[in-house]
């Protein structure tokens, strides 16, 4: 399942696919911007209005799970 978070102006999504998430939370930890935390052991994105667009969670995530679209 592919969970779709957005924005508010719709400008940044990403998207989380939970069949490829394991829970490592490598984008817990690299975000500058405490976009993530993981909920039930999958990663959820929040306040994604503060997205610095840096891609570093893209890049650290082991299982390729999320897609960003900016990155
Ligand atoms: S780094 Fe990837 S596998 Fe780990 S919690 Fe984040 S999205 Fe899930
Ligand atoms: S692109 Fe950068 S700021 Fe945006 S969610 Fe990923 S790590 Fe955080």
């Amino acid at each position: 399942m592919i969970k779709e978070f957005a924005s508010s102006s719709g400008d940044i999504v990403i998207k989380i696919d939970y069949d490829k998430c394991t829970g490592a939370a490598k984008c817990v930890e690299v975000c500058p911007v405490d976009i993530y935390e993981l909920q039930d052991g999958k990663a959820v994105a929040n306040n994604v209005d503060d997205c610095i667009e840096c891609c570093a969670c893209v890049e650290s995530c082991p299982n390729g799970a999320i897609e960003h679209s900016s990155c």
